[in-house]
């Protein structure tokens, strides 16, 4: 339809090498985009573009401020514009708040919020020369809600939204929209990570989910669509959950 056509549109998606990411990538290469892949690990960069038609496999570190510059310049070098930004980066270290180094802080706020002021940073300009452009951020239940054993984590996840609301107001004399998806637990490396070191953490999402199970990278597809294409332009700022109704359940 052509409402959600991203034919002609060159997307990047950071972290776009396996998990939800790659939930997203495969939605907007379905839909007519070039994606570009970014993450640190070459190979896993390289297998995911190959599954698509047309990608790119990129190399970057979003911790590393010229890392995000050379990634977008990658991209504009390559495909001639860029239009769809995906923040989607993300990593957790799992300890009680009084365990954390100041490192460990850090590294948790550069890889989940640093790094997609500073790849939108780095985006504005391409956007801008094609006539606006579409941001999504990944954000996370953890966005609203607080967990004991993952507070950089937390912090990073409702600084998203803010940064979300805050681009979304700056940039929309330029055309671009910028929206933050908030995922709920979605069987990624990530949360096997976690259900390996949360003993009846797999149980208790199940028990909470309205859905009755546990999403996969692919039901992140859709919302990746809609908020990069011409269907969601007068939706902006906003942080739309993805969560089998985690998040409404009282
Ligand atoms: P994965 O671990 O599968 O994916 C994380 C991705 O981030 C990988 O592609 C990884 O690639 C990339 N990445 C990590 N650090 C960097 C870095 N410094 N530079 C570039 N890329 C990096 O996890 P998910 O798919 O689960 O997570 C994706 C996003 O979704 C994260 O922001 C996460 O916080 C969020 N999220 C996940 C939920 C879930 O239930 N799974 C729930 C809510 C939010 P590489 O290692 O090659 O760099």
């Amino acid at each position: 339809m052509e409402l959600f056509d991203l034919s002609g549109r060159v997307a990047i998606v950071t972290g776009g090498n396996g998990g939800i990411g790659l939930g997203m990538a495969r939605g907007l290469a379905a839909a007519g985009a070039r994606v570009v892949i970014a993450g640190r690990d070459k190979a896993k960069n390289e297998a995911a573009a190959r599954e698509l038609p047309g990608a790119l496999a990129v190399e970057a570190d979003v911790t590393r401020e010229e890392s995000c510059r050379a990634l977008i310049a990658a991209a504009v070098e390559k495909f001639g514009r860029l239009d769809i930004l995906i923040n989607n980066a993300g990593i957790n270290i799992r300890k009680r708040p009084e365990e954390y180094s100041l490192e460990e802080w850090n590294t948790v706020l550069a890889t989940n919020l640093s790094s997609a002021f500073l790849c939108s940073q780095a985006a504005y300009p391409a956007m801008v020369n094609s006539g606006g452009g579409k941001i999504i951020n990944t954000g996370s239940m953890m966005s609203i809600f607080g967990a004991a054993y993952a507070v950089p984590y937390a912090a990073s996840k409702g600084g998203i939204v803010q940064l979300t609301r805050a681009l979304a107001t700056a940039w929309a004399k330029d055309n671009i929209q910028v929206n933050a998806v908030l995922p709920g637990w979605i069987d990624t490396e990530l949360t096997r990570r976690a259900r390996e070191q949360v003993p009846g953490l797999h149980d208790r999402v199940l028990a909470r989910t309205p859905a009755g199970r546990w999403g996969v990278p692919d039901d992140h597809a859709g919302i990746a669509v809609f908020l990069a294409s011409r269907a969601s332009n007068f939706v902006t700022g906003a942080a739309i959950p993805v969560d089998g109704g985690f998040s409404v359940q009282g």
